[in-house]
């Protein structure tokens, strides 16, 4: 039988969750639920002067709203202080590790003189086999990199990458005020939660083999590597804030559906034929190492906008309609307190959703189902609200008026009797009807906005153009 995969997410708190971040916790998840195994979340807060508790709030935000549930969790580095500090001690005592008394200022002077001579940037061993503890002064400790041979990182994407040993540098595990270090952090949360697959981004991977040196003399079996190709911008460079919102959360707010953004970051080095639109259960499948490509991964806003406007397109209204409603807030359109028809709401969405790039657009474009247009836009005024159909819009509206059957085919009735009887064009009615009840000459169907909007408000808003006709064009 193998082993259970678990796998971690392990972020630093000292930013929000971004693209990047997304994209190795999805790509961790889906290895979990792909093996059915599980998804660990450690928060590696050792560097506590840039980790903050609102950040910890904020990529636990953006999981949840990704919907990347974990099994075992959020566990803290700062409440492990003392298990990090016991593996150092054992090291010490197994002499794979040494006190080291050299201070940061000597350490920076002998830094430069190295930097000036073209030498290695690394710890020269000083320490390494001194025979007494040097008095008044607190240690470090250093890890005793072996310095022969080489060390092979087996990566499921990367295939076999070799670093030469002398090359690690005997690196601090424990700094002088007995806080631990990244790299002894990560392995012994690595070995203590039984951690079968390690899934990050490929900034780490020089870290890789310091950390098989700390499983080799701890006496542990390593854990399998994959290293994900990092994410870039368009010009090639880093993905940043200057290639736009990086921050999931950025996402949340200009109105995407965390499917979209799920769908798209899986899509960031991950390829399952030439398809691209995948449900979770999908993804959750095909999903494999096999198929995660070498190459950095170019992000692509555009792309990630039409996958966000194809799930609109395909979603559920009546999740859209529940969905929009902060958009709605947001875009003053309607007030915190306000209680909406959810089911009204819906046949409201199902008119836009097929042109709604965003929640942010679907919300914009609702806002003539809940208030009168504050004004007309002026082209189409001129061209529509004019004295020539004026005679038109007043026999629609004393048809509706008088219509008892107020549905679709009800309403339509009403234009083709209209339209037949002064051999006019159905658009010579229903662009002046669209203008006076929208405001502008871009809306889904005249029947249906007439039918959602009810019969009372379709009147008032006629009698307003009429008025308004009227009282630009006196008789
Ligand atoms: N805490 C590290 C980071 O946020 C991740 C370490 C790891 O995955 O091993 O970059």
């Amino acid at each position: 039988m193998t082993d259970t995969v678990r796998v971690r997410f392990a972020p630093s708190p000292t930013g929000f969750l971004h693209i990047g971040g997304a994209r190795t916790a999805l790509f961790n998840w889906l290895f979990a639920r792909r093996h059915k195994g599980a998804f660990i979340l450690r928060i590696e807060d050792t560097d506590t002067t840039r980790s903050t508790d609102e950040y910890i709030e904020a990529i636990i935000e953006g999981m949840r709203w990704l919907g990347l549930d974990w099994d075992e969790g959020p566990f803290r580095q700062t409440d492990r202080f003392d298990v990090y500090r016991s593996y150092a001690d054992r090291l010490i005592r197994d002499g794979m590790a040494y006190h080291c008394y050299c201070s940061p200022e000597e350490l920076e002077e002998r830094r430069k003189e190295a930097l000036a001579q073209g030498k290695p940037l690394m710890y020269d061993g000083r320490c390494r086999d001194l025979k007494a503890p040097v008095p008044g002064v607190a240690p470090a400790v250093r890890f005793r990199m072996p310095r022969e041979g080489r060390t092979v990182v087996d990566d499921m994407i990367k295939g076999f990458v070799e670093f030469e040993n002398w090359q690690l540098d005997d690196l601090i595990i424990l700094r002088s005020d007995n806080t631990p270090t990244y790299n002894l952090t990560v392995v012994v949360d690595d070995v203590d939660m039984k951690i079968t697959h390690i899934i990050r981004g490929d900034d780490h991977l020089n870290n890789t083999p310091k950390q098989i040196q700390l499983y080799k003399a701890l006496g542990y079996e390593t854990p399998k590597f994959a290293h994900l190709p990092m994410i870039l911008g368009a010009d090639k460079a880093r993905l940043s804030k200057r290639h736009g919102a990086t921050s999931v959360m950025a996402y949340y707010e200009m109105g995407y559906l965390p499917e979209a953004l799920i769908n798209y970051l899986v899509r960031l080095g991950w390829s399952f034929g030439d398809q691209e639109v995948f449900s979770r259960d999908e993804l959750i499948e095909h999903f494999s190492f096999e198929h995660v490509g070498k190459a950095a991964a170019v992000f692509n806003p555009e792309k990630l906008t039409w996958l966000n406007s194809q799930y609109i397109m395909k979603s559920d209204p009546a999740r859209l309609a529940e969905l929009v409603i902060p958009f709605l807030v947001k875009e003053k359109i309607i007030n915190e307190e306000a209680s909406v028809d959810l089911a009204w709401l819906a046949r409201a969405v199902v008119t836009l959703q097929e042109r709604a790039k965003t929640l942010v657009e679907l919300a914009s474009s609702l806002r003539y189902f809940f208030s009168d247009p504050a004004s007309y836009d002026e082209k189409a005024e001129a061209k529509f609200l004019n004295d020539k159909n004026l005679p038109f819009i007043v026999e629609l509206r004393d048809g509706l008026r008088s219509l008892e059957d107020y549905s679709h085919d009800g309403i339509e009735k009403i234009f083709t009797a209209l339209v037949e009887r002064h051999e006019i064009k159905l658009g010579a009615i229903a662009q002046p009807v669209r203008v006076a009840l929208t405001g502008g000459t871009v809306s889904p169907g005249i029947f249906e906005v007439i039918g959602i909007i009810g019969k009372e408000t379709t009147l008032r808003r006629l009698d307003k153009a009429i008025d308004r006709i009227r009282s630009i064009n006196p008789v």
